[in-house]
């Protein structure tokens, strides 16, 4: 199947309201051509490096989501270039995030990543360390946190929508609160074989790689400059 057909399939059973980004990292900008000529205009990269090479030569009108680990010596690289970081996980990035977009005079948005399954070969946050983030989100000046991103354990059906749930209580206990700077927006969550369960569970943004480009090859970068 195209990309066009793949991307039309997983739209028919989204609801409206989801936002579907095409998770474009190791994808060709030919490849992604595709997909934004499908209508799709919310791209996401993990690598700063390859979402770099790509941000030039590749339409404006996109929304560019970092998804991955965000190391802290590579944000002033993505200042004013992305509609969202969703990988937000520490007091230390947060405070580099703040002062390279400070530097800038513009604000970041951002989505608190959460390592639900707590899984040590995952970044993310762990829960209980996320009173002290928000204090520290609502300190700064030029960086907001609109929601939240988890990416969960592989496991069965039940095991995805027990994780998906707890997430889900995570954001609706939050947004019933009051924060500076926090407005419960974006929830991030399910990936090209989990989609359909966070749908039901509540996401409204899912982030899809294979689901709309097929398997993915590593080491075969393919960005055509
Ligand atoms: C690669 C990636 C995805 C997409 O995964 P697929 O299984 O290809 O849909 C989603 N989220 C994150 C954080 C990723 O790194």
């Amino acid at each position: 199947m195209s990309i066009q057909d793949n991307i039309n399939n997983i739209k028919k059973v989204l609801k409206e309201n989801i936002t579907l980004i095409a998770v474009s990292k190791t994808r060709s900008l030919d490849e992604m051509e595709e997909a934004y000529n499908s209508g799709l205009r919310d791209f996401g990269e993990n690598k700063v490096q390859e979402f770099t090479d790509k941000y030039e030569p590749f339409h404006k009108d996109v929304r560019w989501h970092i998804i991955g680990h965000l190391q802290t010596n590579k944000v002033k690289y993505i200042v004013g270039k992305v509609f969202l970081i969703q990988s937000l996980d520490s007091v230390r990035l947060l405070k580099e995030i703040e002062k390279q977009y400070a530097k800038a005079g513009i604000t970041a948005n951002t989505l608190i990543e959460i390592n639900i399954g707590r899984e040590e070969n995952k970044t993310g946050l762990l829960l209980e360390n996320l009173e002290e983030l928000i204090s520290e989100v609502e300190k700064c000046n030029n960086v907001k946190v609109s929601g939240i991103m988890t990416v969960i354990p592989i496991g069965n059906e039940d095991k995805c929508r027990e994780y998906f749930k707890q997430v889900k209580n995570v954001f609706d206990s939050l947004a019933k609160r009051q924060f500076n700077n926090i407005n419960m927006q974006y929830l991030s969550m399910g990936m090209t074989g989990d989609f359909k369960i966070a749908a039901d569970e509540g996401s409204n943004m899912v982030r899809i790689g294979e689901g709309i480009f097929g398997k993915r090859i590593y080491n075969n970068q393919k960005v055509n400059k």
